[in-house]
């Protein structure tokens, strides 16, 4: 889950770390009041969508820049006025680019510095690890590429957590010294107590800047959170914007449902994650493109299965269906009467091949191929892959 810059910027207050006052309006004329009361004579307009590169930003009206300093609150307003209500495009969103409907209005900060600074969960250690690079207000991924001796990691013990000495390490590497070493130390510090105490998998600071009077700020957030630790963080979840999201993702989340959409024409609808990897692989591999990646989980019920098949078909590209269950600790004549169910509610119309393995698989057949409804049955996963991907061809040769 991720959440929004200036959602980012409450939990910075709550635990200390130093960021620039601001606030979100949702109106121009909000926006020029919150100019007022931030009462500095440079003020920051940024665009709020769950996308980073917003500085180097375009608006689909031709407005440049999901970022701009502007010195009246006057011209606060005029830049909100072209923001809100548009659609911008930058590196992250793709083309079709993401709606603006606040910004974030802040003291803007006069930068002498942009660093860099994360924490995030290192997979090959296990524990959580702080990158640290001098070259902020960039794409991280830039420098790694191409002067990697430039980013710094500090491995953290998982049980210990960050130490002192190691955030004071970090600030020299980021070439700061005295105040400004001890300002970004506690900075560092804080911004690892929280990424643990909200179940973090990921806080970015770029840039954190050092401003021409000497004070270390963060200046702009990026969260990830763990999605199996939300249960954990009521507040947090209560900061999530669907607005921002697919909402077939939406959708599936509510079921307990796992759905990536991809741009394919054969659906698939698998339990287990590596079982619908490997569906989505054979797909590809008889000739076939798939339209998602869906895990129904262990024990599917019938609900789950339906509104599986309801997610499925709300994607218009979606020209066949693979099911591929294996009955471990679901039994396959429950899948079955769940697969008949959700193809009579959702009246299909598109083909639908259907391999069942696992306990009472010959129930489950039986109620599939005694159902009359049409739908394909398969013997092995490649059987199943080949059935749909011919099915798939048969009906586009056929329009
Ligand atoms: P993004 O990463 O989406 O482009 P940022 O928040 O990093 O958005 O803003 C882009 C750039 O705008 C920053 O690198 C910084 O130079 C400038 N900027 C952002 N916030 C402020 C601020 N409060 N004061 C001054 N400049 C800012
Ligand atoms: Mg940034």
């Amino acid at each position: 889950m991720n959440i929004h810059e200036y959602q980012a910027r409450e939990l910075f207050e709550k635990y200390g770390v130093a960021a620039p006052a601001g606030k979100v309006a949702s109106t121009p004329e909000e926006a020029e009041a919150v100019a007022r009361q931030l009462g500095v004579s440079q003020i920051v307009v940024k665009a709020q969508v769950h996308a980073g590169g917003r500085g180097k930003g375009t608006f689909k009206n031709g407005f440049k820049g999901g970022v701009h300093v502007c010195s009246t609150p006057g011209q606060v307003r005029e830049i909100a006025e072209k923001m809100l209500g548009q659609v911008l495009v930058t590196h992250q969103t793709g083309e079709e680019g993401r709606l603006v409907s606040k910004v974030f209005v802040a003291e803007a900060a006069d930068i002498a510095q942009e660093l860099y600074i994360a924490v995030l969960l290192d997979r090959a250690s296990s524990a959580p690890v702080v990158i640290a690079c001098t070259e902020g207000g960039v794409d991280i991924e830039t420098v790694a590429e191409h002067t990697p001796e430039k980013i710094f990691r500090e491995p953290v013990h998982p049980l210990i957590g960050l130490q002192p000495y190691q955030a004071r390490l970090l600030a020299q590497k980021l070439g700061l010294a005295g105040d400004q070493a001890k300002q970004a130390s506690k900075l560092i510090l804080s911004l690892f107590k929280l990424f643990l105490a909200a179940d973090c998998s990921m806080v970015e600071v770029n840039p954190l800047v050092v401003t021409k009077t000497g004070q270390v700020q963060a200046l702009d957030a990026k969260f990830n959170f763990d999605d199996n630790a939300l249960y954990r963080h009521p507040e947090i979840v209560a900061l999530r914007d669907t607005a921002e999201e697919d909402p077939r993702e939406v959708a599936a989340s509510q079921y307990g449902l796992n759905y990536i959409g991809l741009d394919g024409n054969i659906a698939c609808l698998v339990n287990g994650a590596g079982l619908a990897m490997a569906t989505m692989d054979i797909i590809k591999y008889c000739g076939g493109e798939p339209a998602n990646f869906l895990d129904v989980g262990g024990g599917a019920s019938k609900e789950q299965v339906t509104a599986a098949f309801k997610i499925i078909l709300g994607d218009a590209q979606v020209k066949g269906i693979l099911v591929n269950i294996f009955g471990g600790i679901m039994q396959c004549d429950i899948i079955a009467n769940g697969i008949l169910a959700a193809v009579e509610e959702t009246n299909l119309s598109i083909p639908l091949v259907v391999r069942l393995e696992g306990s009472n698989v010959e129930l489950g057949k039986k109620i599939i191929r005694e159902s009359g409804l049409a739908v394909i049955s398969a013997d092995t996963l490649i059987d199943g892959a080949e059935k749909i991907v011919a099915a798939v061809k048969a009906v586009a040769a056929a329009a």
